[in-house]
C-alpha cells in the first residue's frame, strides 16, 4: 500500500497538504526532498515536510505524488524543521514559507546544470612580465588582492568592487592563469588581525570558551571599537574545530570593504548571499555552505535560511537594523530566527551592535542575554563632543542655522570634512501656494508630494505618484508657490552656495540608484579633500568617513513626537549612528543637534549620557506602560477601497478572541496612521499579551477566524508577529 507525505504546496492556505507516494516512485520517502505534485489544475514543486501523517482523508480521495526532482532531499531535517516552526510562530502559509527558505532556482522544477566557478591565481611567470602601468590604479589592486587570497572566482572578484574589464586587463596581459578548484589554505597563510585590547580579548575568549553550547551573547561597542575584530577572532577559533558560520549583516552593510575584509582573513573560504547576486550567483553560495565546500557565510536576511553542515557560531551584526525584519508577506525577524538557529545547533550567537535594541537590552536585564562590552574605540580615538543647537526663534538659512554654518566653515578651513544629516530627500516636503493656502497633497494617501527640483518633479513617497511641478497654483493661479523645508536636494544646493570652493557631495536614494553609484560617491569622500557630504539614513550604516570632524543634524524632532512608541528609540539609534560614522583618533569629531525641543528629557540623556543610559530610561518607560519588549505584540492588518471594510473585517475578527483582561489586551480597529495609501484605506488591531503563548493562542483564532470570513474582493489582511511598527 502507498504510504502517505505531508507536503509544503506554494499556496495561500496556512497547512501541509497530504499526498500518496506511490510504489511507482521507486523510491522511500525522505522529509526535506522536493516533488512534483498536482494541486488544483495546475503541477507545483512542493517539499516533503512529514512522513506517515494521521490523514482522516481515505486514501482513495488523496491525489499521489507524481515525480521526484532530486536525487538527494534539498532540504536538510532541520532547516525543515525550523520551516515548520517559523510557519507557526509567524501564522504564515507553510507552502509561502517553504517556498522563501529555497533558493530561487530550487522553486522550479528542473534547476539548472550548475557551472563550475572559474578561479584566477597569480600566473607562475608574472615576475617576467613588464609591470602594469602605474595609472591602471586598479589592475595593480586586483593583482595584490589576488596574490593576497591566492585565488579568487569572477564572482569573488567583482564582489570585492572590481569590474570585469580589470580582470580581463590582468588575464589578457598574462598576469592571471586559472586555478583549478579553490583549495582550503592553512590557517597561518591568511592575516591574523592585530593584538586585542583587553576588552576585546575578554569579549572573544568568553565566546570561544562556550563553542560547545548555545549561548546568547550581546556585543555592545560604538562604532569602531573593534566588533568586526571580535567576530573574525571567534570565527577563526570555529573554524579551527572544522565547523562552519553564519554572519548575517544588513543589507546596506554587506559594502566590498566588508566583504574584502572577511575574504583576506579566510581566503577562499567565504561565500556572499545578498541581493546584489543573480539567483544563479545566489544558488552557487548556497550550494558551497550546504555541501560544507566553504565555511563562511556573510549574508543579509534571507541568508539566514541556508542549510550547513556543521554549524559551529552564529553572528548578527548591526543586530539593532530594521532590515532584518521582512515588511511583507512573511514577516519574519532574521535576527530571531538566527538566535533559534544557533539554539537548534547548540552553539553561541553573537548580537554586534553600536545601539542595541530594547528588545536585546530587555534580554540581557532578563539574564537571557550575556553582555559583552567594548567601551574604547580600538585605536583609541576619541568620543566625539555632543550638543543640542536650540533653533527656537533662530533665522534659519533653507534649514540651517548660523551656528552650524560658522562651524562648518571653521571644520573646512582647518582641512576637514563636514557631514550633515536629514532623513529626507528631495528639494522641499511640502510646496504651498502663498496666495490662497493650497498643498500639493497626493491624490491616492494621505501625505503630501515632496518636490524634487532638478526633476521639476512632485512625488509621493509612499506610492510613487508623480506628477510635474506646477509654476503656478492649480486652485488660484497665483505664481507665487513656496517650497516649505528642507531636503537633502535644497539642503546641497544651499551648501554649495555658501561654500562654493569645496564639493559637496549628497548621499540619498535619489543619487545612488544607479548600480555603483555609492561606491563612487563614498571613494570621492574618503580620498579626504576639504568636503561636505549631505544625506540621509544611507550615511548612517556601513562606512566610516576618518576625515568628518564635524556632523550636523537637521531634524530629529519628528521621530521624538510619532505615534509610534517605538519611534523614540529608532531616532536615538539613528542619530548615534550618524554621529559614530565620524572621526578617528587624531581627529575627534564634533556634533551638533539642531532641535525645537532642547529640554526633551531622552534626547538630554542621549546627548549628555550617551545611548545605554538613554536606552534605559527608554526600557523603563516601555516597562511601566508594560509595552514590548517586556510584553509581547502582534498586528493584524487590512486594507480594503473602503475604510468601512477594512475596518469590519477586522471587527469581526475581534469578536472571536477572548475579551482583553490583566494578561492581554487588544486595542482596535483603529485607522492606521497614514490611512489612505496608494487608494487603499488601511486599519490595524493591535493584541498585546503579557506571555507568549497568550498572544499565540488568540492568533491561531484570528487566523483561523480571518481564513473562514467571507471577504469583500478589495480586501487584503496580514499578521505581524512582533511588529516593528504600527
Ligand atoms: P567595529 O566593527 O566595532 O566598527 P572594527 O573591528 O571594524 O570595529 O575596528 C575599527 C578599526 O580598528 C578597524 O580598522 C580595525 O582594523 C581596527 N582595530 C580593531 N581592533 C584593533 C586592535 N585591537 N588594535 C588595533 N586596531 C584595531
Ligand atoms: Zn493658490
Ligand atoms: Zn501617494
Amino acid at each position: 500500500m502507498s504510504k502517505l507525505v505531508t507536503i509544503a504546496v506554494p499556496c495561500p492556505l496556512r497547512r501541509g497538504f497530504d499526498y500518496l507516494w506511490p510504489e511507482s516512485l521507486a523510491r522511500d520517502a525522505e522529509i526535506g526532498l522536493r516533488v512534483s505534485i498536482p494541486f488544483g489544475r495546475q503541477q507545483l514543486v512542493g517539499v516533503v515536510i512529514a512522513l506517515d501523517p494521521v490523514c482522516d482523508i481515505p486514501s482513495n480521495k488523496l491525489k499521489a505524488v507524481l515525480s521526484v526532482l532530486d536525487g538527494q532531499p534539498s532540504l536538510p531535517t532541520d532547516i525543515v524543521q525550523l520551516g515548520r516552526w517559523a510557519a507557526d510562530y509567524y501564522h504564515h502559509p507553510v507552502g509561502d514559507c517553504f517556498q522563501q527558505m529555497l533558493p530561487v532556482v530550487l522553486r522550479k522544477a528542473s534547476p539548472p546544470k550548475e557551472k563550475p566557478a572559474q578561479y584566477w591565481r597569480v600566473s607562475d611567470n608574472n615576475e617576467a612580465l613588464p609591470p602594469i602601468a602605474s595609472r591602471a590604479h586598479q589592475q595593480i589592486s586586483l593583482l595584490a588582492v589576488i596574490r593576497q587570497a591566492g585565488q579568487l572566482s569572477r564572482r569573488q572578484i567583482k564582489d570585492l568592487g572590481y569590474s570585469n574589464p580589470v580582470l580581463n586587463a590582468l588575464i589578457n596581459g598574462g598576469y592571471l592563469q586559472q586555478a583549478d578548484t579553490p583549495v582550503a589554505p592553512s590557517p597561518q597563510d591568511s592575516d591574523s588581525g592585530p593584538v586585542l585590547n583587553s576588552e576585546q580579548q575578554q569579549a572573544v575568549s568568553t565566546i570561544c570558551g562556550s563553542l560547545d553550547q548555545f549561548a546568547r551573547y550581546l556585543l555592545d561597542g560604538v562604532t569602531g571599537s573593534g566588533k568586526t575584530e571580535v567576530y573574525l577572532r571567534s570565527i577563526a577559533e570555529c573554524l579551527s574545530r572544522g565547523e562552519q558560520v553564519l554572519a548575517l549583516i544588513p543589507e546596506i552593510g554587506l559594502t566590498p570593504q566588508t566583504l574584502e575584509r572577511f575574504e583576506t582573513r579566510f581566503p577562499g573560504q567565504v561565500r556572499a548571499l545578498h541581493s546584489g547576486l543573480s539567483d544563479g550567483e545566489r544558488y552557487r553560495s548556497w550550494q558551497d555552505i550546504s555541501s560544507g565546500r566553504a565555511r563562511i557565510l556573510l549574508g543579509t536576511r534571507s541568508a539566514v535560511f541556508t542549510p550547513f553542515q556543521k554549524l559551529g557560531l552564529v553572528i548578527v551584526d548591526e543586530e539593532h537594523d530594521a532590515s532584518y525584519k521582512q515588511q511583507e508577506g512573511w514577516r519574519y525577524s532574521a535576527r530571531d530566527i538566527a538566535v533559534k538557529r544557533a539554539a537548534d545547533h547548540r552553539c553561541p550567537v553573537v548580537l554586534g551592535s553600536a545601539t542595541p535594541s530594547l528588545d536585546s537590552l530587555h534580554n540581557v536585564g532578563q539574564d537571557r542575554y550575556q553582555l559583552l562590552e567594548l567601551r574604547e574605540r580600538a585605536g583609541h580615538a576619541s568620543k566625539p563632543d555632543i550638543r543640542l543647537l536650540d533653533i527656537r526663534q533662530q533665522n534659519l538659512d533653507e534649514g540651517l542655522s548660523k551656528t552650524l554654518l560658522d562651524a562648518t566653515q571653521d571644520t573646512l578651513q582647518a582641512g576637514n570634512q563636514v557631514l550633515i544629516f536629514l532623513n529626507r530627500r528631495g528639494f522641499s516636503p511640502l510646496l504651498q501656494c502663498h496666495g490662497c493656502g493650497w498643498i500639493a497633497n497626493c491624490q491616492a494617501c494621505d501625505a503630501k508630494m515632496t518636490a524634487h527640483f532638478g526633476r521639476r518633479e512632485l512625488r509621493c513617497h509612499h506610492c510613487d505618484a508623480r506628477e510635474a511641478l506646477p509654476s503656478i497654483c492649480p486652485q488660484c493661479h497665483n505664481s507665487q508657490l513656496i517650497f516649505q523645508g528642507p531636503g537633502t536636494e535644497r539642503l546641497e544646493l544651499s551648501l554649495k552656495r555658501h561654500f562654493p570652493e569645496v564639493d559637496v557631495i549628497r548621499i540619498d536614494r535619489d543619487t545612488t540608484s544607479a548600480k555603483g553609484s555609492m561606491q563612487s560617491l563614498v571613494d570621492g569622500i574618503r580620498d579626504g579633500r576639504p568636503s561636505i557630504l549631505v544625506g540621509t539614513q544611507m550615511l548612517a550604516k556601513g562606512h566610516h568617513f576618518p576625515d568628518v570632524t564635524l556632523v550636523g543634524i537637521i531634524d530629529i524632532d519628528g521621530g521624538l513626537f510619532s505615534a509610534d512608541f517605538r519611534a523614540p528609540e529608532r531616532s536615538g539609534q539613528l542619530l548615534v549612528q550618524v554621529a559614530g560614522r565620524a572621526g578617528r583618533a587624531d581627529k575627534p569629531g564634533r556634533v551638533y543637534i539642531q532641535t525645537h525641543c532642547p529640554d526633551h528629557p531622552a534626547l538630554l540623556t542621549l546627548v549628555s549620557e550617551g545611548y545605554q543610559p538613554f536606552a534605559q530610561q527608554l526600557l523603563a518607560e516601555r516597562q511601566l506602560l508594560s509595552l514590548p519588549p517586556v510584553s509581547f505584540s502582534a498586528v493584524i492588518r487590512a486594507d480594503a477601497s473602503t475604510l468601512r471594510c477594512a475596518e469590519d473585517f477586522l471587527s469581526a475578527i475581534r469578536a472571536a478572541l477572548a475579551p482583553g483582561d490583566n494578561n492581554w489586551s487588544i486595542v482596535g480597529p483603529l485607522p492606521a496612521p497614514m490611512t489612505r495609501k496608494a487608494g487603499r484605506f488601511r486599519a490595524a488591531l493591535i493584541l498585546q499579551a503579557e506571555r507568549r503563548p497568550i498572544l499565540h493562542r488568540q492568533l491561531a483564532i484570528a487566523c483561523h477566524t480571518g481564513d473562514g470570513l467571507s471577504k469583500h474582493q478589495s480586501l487584503r489582511w496580514s499578521v505581524d508577529v512582533d511588529p516593528i511598527d504600527l
